[in-house]
Parts: C-alpha cells; sequence; structure tokens
C-alpha cells in the first residue's frame, strides 16, 4: 500500500468514508467525523480535523480534492461570477443569482466544456472538456457558501445550469446530489436542488432512481426538425421519446418539471411556436422558464423583441401553463445563462 496515491476523500460517499476508516483499522463513526469536517464545515485543510486519528488526515493516504477560487467578478446587478480552477488546471465558474427578497440561487457546473454542441451556447464552443469530480463538484457549493457568509447572506437554491451536461456525468453528479442532500453536509432541501438536461432520455430515469431532486428540460424547439437543427441530441432522442420520458418521471405532489425555452429571436419565436409549445406540454406538470436569448461574443442568433416574449407569456398563461421569465442576470460580466466559457471578460 505504500505506493498507492492518496485518496480524494471528499469526493466519496458516506459508505466509501466507511470503508476508508476500516482500511486503516477504524470505527465507521470517524466517517461521520470526516463527513461534517469536509461538507458540514468545509475545511479545505486535513490538519484542521482535530478530532480525527491522525492515520485518516495523513496526506500520505488522504487527499481533499476541490477547486481553487481565482476570482469573483460582480455585475452591477449583483450577480457573482466565481471564476475557480481544477487541480490539474482547468477553469470553470459557478455563477450566484440574486433572486430578490435576499435570496439566492447557485448556477453549478458539471464539466469543463460541453460535447452537446447546442448551436446557442458557448460552453459548446470550448475546446477544453472535463467531467467534474465529485469533489470538484460540490466545492464550488463550498466556495459559494462561505463567499456569501462573510456578507451574512446564503444561497437558497441550486440549479446544475452552468457549464457541461450534468446527465453525461451522472457518476460523479449523483453522488454529489448525495452529499449536499446530506443533513451532516451541506443539507439542502430535495426541493431546492435543480438537474438540468439536453434530454439524455435514458439517463433521466436513472437520475430519478437515484436521487430525488427537481428536473429541468432544455426543450428550446417545438419541432423535430428545429431541435435537430438547434440541439443535435434531438437526432438521438427525439421529442416524442423526451415528452415520454417527463410524463415517465416520478414527482411528489406539487412538484413540476421545469421546461427552459431559450427564445432565438426569428427562429423559435413564431405563433405557431407558441401554439405548439403548451401542446407539446399536455399532460405534464411542467412549469415554463422563458430565456430570452443571451448574445456572446460570435454567436449568430439574435435576442427575442419584448413584443415576442410578451406574447409568448400571454398565450402560455392563457394556455393554463405557470411561466417565468428568465430576466438575464450579469450580462456585463458574462454571467448570464449559455455565456459561461471559461474566459475572464476584459
Ligand atoms: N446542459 C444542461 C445544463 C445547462 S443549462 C442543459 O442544457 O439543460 C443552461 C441553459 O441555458 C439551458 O436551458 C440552455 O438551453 C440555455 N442557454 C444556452 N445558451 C444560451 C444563451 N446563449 N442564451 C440563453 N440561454 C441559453
Amino acid at each position: 500500500m505504500s505506493d498507492a496515491q492518496p485518496q480524494d476523500i471528499k469526493g466519496l460517499e458516506r459508505e466509501g468514508l466507511v470503508d476508508y476508516a476500516a482500511s486503516h483499522g477504524h470505527k465507521p463513526y470517524r466517517a461521520n467525523q470526516l463527513f461534517e469536517w469536509m461538507h458540514g464545515r468545509g475545511v479545505r485543510d486535513l490538519s484542521e480535523m482535530s478530532n480525527v486519528p491522525a492515520e485518516l488526515r495523513d496526506p500520505a493516504h488522504a487527499r481533499l480534492g476541490g477547486l481553487t477560487l481565482d476570482n469573483v467578478l460582480k455585475s452591477q446587478d449583483g450577480t457573482r461570477k466565481m471564476l475557480l480552477r481544477t487541480g490539474t488546471g482547468q477553469r470553470l465558474e459557478s455563477v450566484i443569482i440574486p433572486m430578490g427578497s435576499g435570496r439566492w440561487t447557485q448556477c453549478v457546473s458539471s464539466q469543463v466544456g460541453c460535447k452537446m454542441g447546442c448551436d446557442f451556447c458557448a460552453t459548446a464552443e470550448m475546446s477544453v472538456r472535463k467531467n467534474l469530480t465529485t469533489s470538484e463538484i460540490v466545492d464550488q457549493i463550498y466556495h459559494a457558501r462561505s463567499l456569501m457568509g462573510q456578507e451574512d447572506m446564503q444561497v437558497n437554491n441550486q440549479v446544475f445550469m452552468g457549464m457541461g451536461e450534468p446527465l453525461d456525468n451522472l457518476d460523479n453528479v449523483i453522488p454529489a446530489l448525495r452529499i449536499l442532500l446530506d443533513q451532516k453536509g451541506a443539507a439542502f432541501g430535495q426541493r431546492r436542488i435543480t438537474v438540468s438536461t439536453v434530454g439524455l432520455v435514458p439517463k433521466i430515469a436513472q437520475l430519478a432512481e437515484s436521487v430525488p431532486i427537481n428536473l429541468a428540460v432544455s426543450l428550446n424547439a417545438t419541432t423535430d426538425e428545429l431541435r435537430s437543427k438547434l440541439m443535435p441530441i434531438n437526432r438521438k432522442y427525439n421529442l416524442a421519446q423526451l415528452l415520454q420520458a417527463l410524463r415517465d418521471f416520478p414527482m411528489a405532489p406539487r412538484r413540476r418539471i421545469f421546461v427552459e425555452y431559450v427564445m432565438l429571436g426569428g427562429v423559435n419565436d413564431t405563433n405557431e411556436d407558441a401554439k405548439r409549445l403548451p401542446k407539446l406540454l399536455h399532460g405534464i406538470r411542467a412549469k415554463i422558464n422563458l430565456i430570452p436569448f443571451n448574445p456572446y461574443p460570435g454567436s449568430r442568433f439574435v435576442s427575442p423583441t419584448e413584443e415576442r416574449v410578451a406574447y409568448f407569456l400571454d398565450k402560455l398563461h392563457k394556455a393554463g401553463i405557470q411561466t417565468n421569465i428568465r430576466e438575464p442576470k450579469g450580462r456585463d460580466i458574462e454571467a448570464a445563462c449559455g455565456m459561461l466559457d471559461g474566459a475572464q471578460p476584459i
């Protein structure tokens, strides 16, 4: 065992920590202590774990994976963008968004870059690609917790809508979700975490079976023809298959699936689209977020007019669907939806 690499214990769920403790001859309650230090208190140094036996916090056996916080950019509207770096030097971002009345939502990344290739998203254009590890995913939340804590504020909701496709990295996302839900860790409620997908249909069921959180789906078009052009994933899993997966998604009473609809001016914001959208969602307990397209350097789409957004809102309300407009937050620091690319705006 002497030349074994130290294990990243921050990415282990409780059972993994019990095994780790046992492998050094320690009882299961040591796993609870490790868990609370790492996830409850967010310590970044093994030496701070004062009640843990020396072998368990020996850097030859264990390391605390995670991210370095390089910089925080603050938008005029209060949005904060954290610029983070992995241990192997890749850059990523996570955004903390003011929701009003002192409430904050954090937009969490699951990958550096993304291979889904959506036509309207800056993250798709990144050449660097990497699945974030479990410890790198949860560490975004701990960085936000200490950052906001300095101002006596806290993050209320987590949305996996940052860089990457969470369902393309479920092996790391599922343990991260379980760790975040743990009452001895960050202790988020199930209703306060939402995972968003482009529509990786088989993975939707896998997620549902593994951990009870909210689901969001980026629909973004009302015909297969257009959706396949905008989002390559639709060539593999079409609208009918995606909508069936949403119908099958197990939901507690009063919960809803969030449906995101990025409005691209002149592309998917026609009267016909506004008519088709509620029909597609018939029988699905859904809530729609209309996201006016956020332009980024080099993008080839335009934002919809205010008239189009108001028209959609009106039609969807009349069809009885709860609908919100996702106001662009943090555009000045390139922190709004679809603008995250790991590069710092100049
Ligand atoms: N890959 C997952 C998680 C990212 S969520 C998913 O796509 O659901 C990011 C959201 O921002 C998605 O709903 C996406 O459709 C939307 N989006 C991407 N680029 C955008 C842009 N330039 N302007 C507005 N919204 C955008």
